[in-house]
């Protein structure tokens, strides 16, 4: 089923969660183990990364350096594959980036969610690999995330890569969109992201997870701000509960978000990381308990291999 259409059937606050795919080597079982505990709480749809490859550089015993392209945590399709079967009540919404891709690589990843039974993808750009400062796209491949979404649109309408192909099969993706109460890091400000986020909504995508926030004052102001841009779809605040002492300086950096005050100072009175992990938790209920009474249409949790403290955060909330 179509994630709008979960949304436009429920009239409550649904939840939803993000998994990333094992390292490789891993097995899928740690997957199920994040998965299980959760699933008392009836997910509506669960969202499964995508990773692009990664250069890394070994050294050999010689001193020499050998540059390897490699994918750390494969296996997107697979795993959503796996969860349709194994979790049949819940949808899966595999992510589809723009990094990495030809536009015909594209399709053919398009094709194989369709023989899936995947009706959903989140859309995204994909980030700069680690020894790029600035996104490439691939040779004919997309550049901003809206094309993307443009190519599944057209396949939906039964347009193909290639002009000449006849017959074509129309698919029905429904496609969600990020989006950046904080504005994304290469962005000069709010309003030009919101007019490119707006942009993707106009090229067929009919909801936005966002990206995570602590603070709800900026979830609250990003939705005014983009109801006033024209964009009408829901707007599923994304969140991750902090674990880590190290996570007070690592998600600034990685994500490009603030941390309140009041957060950073019950994490700096902790001693030991249990003791975050619960500050996390409790920050987590208040957080996501305000934004179901302001009627969100779905708590959506960045889980990054634990469910612990989602599973306590889901047991206070539904
Ligand atoms: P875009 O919407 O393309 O925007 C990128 C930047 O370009 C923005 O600054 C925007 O303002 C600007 N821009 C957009 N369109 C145009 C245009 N036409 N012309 C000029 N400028 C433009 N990354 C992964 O690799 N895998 C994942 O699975 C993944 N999942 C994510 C899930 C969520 C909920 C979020 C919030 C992010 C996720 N990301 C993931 C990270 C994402 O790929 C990065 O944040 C990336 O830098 C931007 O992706 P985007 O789709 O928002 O890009």
């Amino acid at each position: 089923m179509r994630v709008i259409d979960i949304i436009k059937q429920a009239n409550k606050t649904l939840f939803s969660f993000e998994l990333l795919p094992p390292l490789r080597g891993n097995s899928i079982s740690s997957i199920y183990k994040v998965i299980d505990p959760l699933m008392e709480y009836n997910p509506s749809f669960i969202n499964v990364t995508y990773h692009q490859e990664e250069v890394v550089y070994r050294k050999h015993p010689s001193g020499l350096l050998e540059k390897k392209t490699i994918r750390k945590r494969p296996g997107t399709v697979a795993i959503s594959a796996a969860i349709k079967n194994k979790y049949s009540d819940v949808e899966v919404v595999p992510h589809l980036i723009c990094g990495g891709f030809s536009k015909e690589e594209t399709e053919y990843a398009l094709i194989d969610f369709h023989y899936l039974g995947i009706d959903n993808i989140l859309v995204l750009r994909g980030d700069a690999p680690k020894n790029q400062r600035t996104f490439q796209p691939e040779q004919n491949g997309h550049s901003y995330a809206n094309e993307l979404v443009t190519q599944i649109t057209e396949m939906n309408r039964g347009k193909f890569v290639d002009d000449e192909m006849q017959h074509t099969f129309k698919t029905n993706f429904c496609v969600g969109v990020a989006g950046y109460p904080e504005k994304h890091i290469e962005s000069p400000n709010l309003a030009t992201d919101l007019r490119y986020l707006k942009q993707k909504i106009d090229a067929g995508a009919e909801f936005i997870i966002t990206q995570m926030f602590f603070d709800n004052k900026k979830y609250f102001r990003f939705v005014d701000a983009c109801r006033k841009e024209g964009i009408t779809v829901p707007i599923i605040p994304g969140m991750k509960p902090i674990s880590t002492m190290r996570e007070l300086n690592a998600l600034p950096q990685i994500f490009y978000i603030d941390i309140p005050e009041e957060l950073s100072k019950e994490v700096q009175k902790c001693s030991t990381n249990d003791e975050v992990f619960n500050v996390g938790i409790e920050w987590g209920i208040r957080q996501s308990k305000e934004l179901l009474d302001h009627g969100v249409p779905v708590l959506h949790y960045f889980t990054v291999g634990i469910s612990e403290n989602i599973r306590q955060i889901a047991k206070a909330v539904f």
